[in-house]
């Protein structure tokens, strides 16, 4: 069937950065705390109060906008954008409106769509409300307040669901390895707010618009999106019109409803912010964000397949998470056996990881790569190495402290080698006959017994190599 309208999307991202402090003043920006504990007479909006920019803040936007292929304006302002809510102390937000650090940049998706990013400015948080149903009452928590944002605006080239929660959990991954936002949704550090329109299929007359506000999971960026689809879809079927306002998504329903009419830029009477200077940046300020850009994850996954022979599948799961792909990275310069150790990786330790909320591996990639190796070599058995990670991830100690006390060391003993294997030499001479007369799998057959007597006192590659010995002088 012939799709009736094209969907066309456009997101604006908010990632709260990750600096230790606020943005425009010294008071701890990190997540919690308890109510109202992280707050001054200027995120509090005190008269006489003045701000002072956060260059670290500055900093890590610079990053996010030089990754994502943007721009960066050499003359960057901050303005006023004023409206009155209880969470807001100031009733205005510094945020940027003509001028802002970032412009023009892009970003590809798996389905060859190209995201044009129109804009990412600096902004400040807003604080929030507690609401006591139950008593009636309305608490305000200011800790949030002016806690540094970046907002991400794209162009509509998004043209499914699919491709916004992509677009935004890609945005998600860059900011991770960027290290500039700790990305995690649960906690509010990325919101969405998508704006969406449909338009008859092929026509270059964008429709009418809705934004769903504060989307804060991949899921719900989806579901909302879908939902939002239908609700549109119907209206315009029966010949009606999307009305051009601010709606909000109701998890628990699935759907949609209004919340209020869109604002207009004009509605918030933004003026330029007189207490904060304009910023300016030199050549050499740029050159210098550039090359404090770490490798990104599309990078990472070069490296791996080009540098370390590994398959896209494989490089591609090991850099999902950063901190998973910086652990793997240390274990291999450690010991640069890329594809065992990636083997090791992936089923003893990122399933392990998965099993736990925290985004740590609780063991070194020394001690991994240690593991690893002594697997490799023999010096214990695999699946008593997987033991040794298991042991590891529970308790501690070293890899060769666990293989002592377990009994897990295999021990080459070299007399006991040429005793068995000469013992069955001469038992078998039939088949040594067999060997000269060019049956050689009976060699399997030797390796077979020998390692079965030899359990737990010789490598199975000592075997090997006697046995191999002893062929090469009958
Ligand atoms: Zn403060």
């Amino acid at each position: 069937m012939c799709k009736k309208y094209d969907t066309v999307i456009g997101l604006e991202i908010h990632a709260e950065l990750s600096t230790k402090t606020k943005a425009f003043c010294t008071c701890d920006a990190s997540f919690g705390g308890d109510p109202n504990t992280h707050i001054c007479p200027v995120c509090t909006g005190q008269p006489g109060a003045l701000p002072i920019i956060n260059h670290e803040a500055v900093a890590y936007a610079i990053r996010a906008g030089l990754a994502l292929g943007c721009e960066i304006n050499r003359y960057s302002r901050f303005d006023r954008k004023n409206y009155f809510y209880p969470d807001l102390p100031k009733a205005y937000q510094i945020s940027q409106l003509d001028l802002p650090l970032c412009i023009n940049g892009k970003l590809e998706l798996s389905t060859g769509t190209v995201v044009r990013i129109n804009r990412i400015h600096l902004e400040e948080d807003a604080g929030k409300m507690v609401h006591d149903d139950y008593h009636g009452e309305s608490w305000a928590d200011y800790n949030r307040c002016s806690v540094p944002l970046i907002e991400i605006v794209t162009e509509p080239d998004i043209k499914s669901p699919e491709e916004a929660a992509e677009f935004v959990s890609k945005i998600a991954l860059y900011l991770k390895y960027l290290d500039v936002c700790d990305a995690k949704m649960q906690e509010g550090s990325i919101r969405a707010d998508v704006n969406i329109s449909l338009k008859p299929a092929g026509s270059l007359v964008l429709g009418d618009r809705a934004e769903i506000k504060n989307l804060n999971s991949f899921r719900s960026i989806q579901r909302a999106i879908e939902s939002e689809i239908a609700r549109q879809t119907e209206i315009l079927s029966e010949g009606g019109r999307v009305v051009q306002e601010t709606r909000r998504f109701d998890d628990a329903t699935g759907t949609t409803s209004s919340l209020r009419s869109k604002e207009n830029a004009n509605d918030y009477r933004y003026f330029p912010e007189p207490d904060i200077m304009s910023i300016t940046f030199s050549e050499e300020d740029i050159e210098r964000a550039k090359s404090e850009i770490p490798l990104l994850p599309y990078e990472r996954v070069m490296k791996y397949t080009k540098e370390y022979g590994l398959t896209d599948e494989d490089a591609r799961v090991l850099t999902l998470e950063k901190y998973l792909s910086d652990f793997f990275d240390e274990a291999v310069s450690i010991y640069p056996e890329y594809k065992s150790v990636s083997n090791m990786f992936q089923t003893e330790i990122m399933r392990r990881v998965k099993e736990t909320d925290t985004e740590e591996v609780p063991i070194s990639a020394r001690d991994f790569a240690k593991v690893c190796e002594m697997a490799d070599k023999n010096t214990v058995n695999r699946n008593d190495a997987k033991t040794i990670i298991r042991i590891m991830f529970e308790d501690c100690g070293t890899p060769e402290e666990i293989a002592k006390a377990n009994g897990f060391i295999v021990v080459e003993d070299t007399a006991a080698i040429a005793e068995v294997v000469d013992a069955l030499f001469a038992e078998r001479y039939d088949l040594i006959e067999d060997y000269k007369n060019g049956k050689t799998n009976v060699f399997g057959f030797f390796m077979g017994q020998a390692n079965r007597a030899l359990k737990g006192k010789a490598t199975p590659m000592s075997v090997k190599a006697y046995i191999e010995k002893k062929f090469s002088e009958v």
